[in-house]
C-alpha cells in the first residue's frame, strides 16, 4: 500500500525490477571536519561517518561494489544497482580525484546510476558538468540541507546556508541531475512548526526525491554532551510520527522519498531507543496515513490520487 511515493516504487516504475542501493566508500574527506570550515563538524556528525567499514579495510571501489553485489543478488535477486556514495562528501576537492573515482565505477556490471552524497557547498560548475557528462541513467545528488533555517544551521555547526542548498540544486537542476534534499526531524530548539517550514521551502524548489531523518544522538558527537547535560531532549516517537505525517501531507506528490528514518549504527546509539526501529516508524506511519486518510500532496491536490498511490477505496473516501 502507498500513501507515499517511495523511491523503489519509482525505480520498478522506471526499470520495471527492482533496483538496489550499493554503499560505497570512496575515501573522501569533508571540509567540515578537516579544518577548511572547521573541525568539530555537524553536532550529530560521528567522527566516524557514515562509512561502510570496507573502504577503510583498503577495498577498492570496485571489489566494495562486487562484495555487496554478490550479498544483494543473492538477498533480493537483484541485478540492478545503484552506487551510492555516502560517506562524507563526494564532490570534495580537485575535479581530478572526482573524475578518477566515476572512471572506477562507469563500467561496473548491473550499475545503472549513482547517487553521491554531498554538501551544498561543494558543488559548482565544472563538477556538475563532468558529472552530466557520465552515461548513467540515474544520478542523484544526495544532498544535506538539515533545515531551511539559517539559524538553526549556525547551531548546529553546518557551516552553510540554506541559500547554498538553493543554488547548488538550481544549478544541477539545470544539467539534467537529480537532488534528493536530506532533512532532519527534531533538532534543537525546532517546533513542528520549524520542520514545516522547510517542506515548504523545498517545495518552491527543482528537486526530485527527499530523504528525511529524525534527529538521534550517537556516542562521541556534541549534540551527545547538550543531550547528557539536558540542554537537548529527542522527539518521541509518536511525535516524530506525527511530524512525518503533517510533512508528508504538505510535501508535493513528485518528490520521490528515499528514506523515512534514519539508521544508526546499534553500537553508536545513545538515544532514543526508538531510533534503531526503523520498522516499527515506518509500519506506524504507515498505518497512522491509512487511519486519517491521508497522502502524499493532499493539503494542495485533496481531490487527485497520484499515479502511485496504492489502496482500497472500501470505505468510500478518497484513497481509503
Ligand atoms: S557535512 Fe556530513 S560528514 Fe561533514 S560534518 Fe556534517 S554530517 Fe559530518
Amino acid at each position: 500500500m502507498n500513501r507515499y511515493y517511495s523511491l523503489s516504487t519509482y525505480l520498478r516504475t522506471r526499470f520495471g525490477e527492482r533496483v538496489q542501493k550499493i554503499p560505497l566508500d570512496a575515501g573522501f574527506s569533508c571540509p567540515n571536519r578537516d579544518g577548511t570550515i572547521s573541525r568539530n563538524g555537524c553536532i550529530f556528525c560521528n567522527p566516524n561517518g557514515s562509512g561502510t567499514g570496507l573502504g577503510s579495510k583498503g577495498l577498492s571501489l570496485k571489489e566494495q561494489y562486487l562484495f555487496w553485489q554478490e550479498k544483494f543478488s543473492k538477498k533480493y535477486k537483484a541485478k540492478l544497482f545503484l552506487a551510492y556514495l555516502q560517506s562524507y562528501t563526494n564532490t570534495y576537492g580537485p575535479l581530478k580525484k572526482i573524475e578518477e573515482i566515476l572512471e572506477q565505477l562507469k563500467n561496473l556490471p548491473g550499475l545503472v546510476g549513482l547517487c553521491l552524497g554531498t554538501r551544498p557547498d561543494c558543488l559548482d560548475n565544472d563538477k556538475l558538468n563532468l558529472l552530466a557528462s557520465y552515461p548513467f541513467q540515474e544520478i542523484w545528488l544526495d544532498l544535506g540541507l538539515q533545515s531551511s533555517n539559517n539559524r538553526t544551521l549556525e547551531l548546529i555547526n553546518r557551516g552553510h546556508k540554506a541559500e547554498d542548498f538553493t543554488r547548488a540544486a538550481t544549478l544541477a537542476h539545470k544539467m539534467g541531475i537529480k537532488t534528493c534534499a536530506h532533512i532532519i526531524a527534531g533538532l534543537p530548539r525546532e517546533t513542528l512548526e520549524d520542520f514545516l517550514e522547510t517542506i515548504d521551502f523545498l517545495n518552491k524548489l527543482p528537486i526530485s526525491g527527499i530523504k528525511i531523518h529524525n534527529l538521534y544522538i550517537c556516542k562521541d558527537t556534541p549534540l551527545a554532551k547538550l543531550w547528557r547535560t539536558g540542554v537537548y531532549k529527542p522527539l518521541t516517537m509518536d511525535e516524530y510520527i506525527l511530524w512525518l505525517e503533517r510533512a508528508l501531507f504538505s510535501l508535493r506528490p513528485d518528490i520521490v522519498i528515499h528514506r523515512l528514518n534514519g539508521d544508526p549504527a546499534p553500537n553508536e546509539l545513545l538515544a532514543p531507543d526508538w531510533a534503531s526501529q526503523k520498522h516499527v516508524i515506518l509500519k506506524k506511519i504507515k498505518q497512522s496515513l491509512v487511519d486519517k486518510n491521508l497522502w502524499q500532496g493532499k493539503s494542495s491536490h485533496p481531490d487527485t490520487i497520484p499515479p502511485w498511490f496504492e489502496g482500497s477505496r472500501e470505505d468510500g473516501k478518497l484513497g481509503s
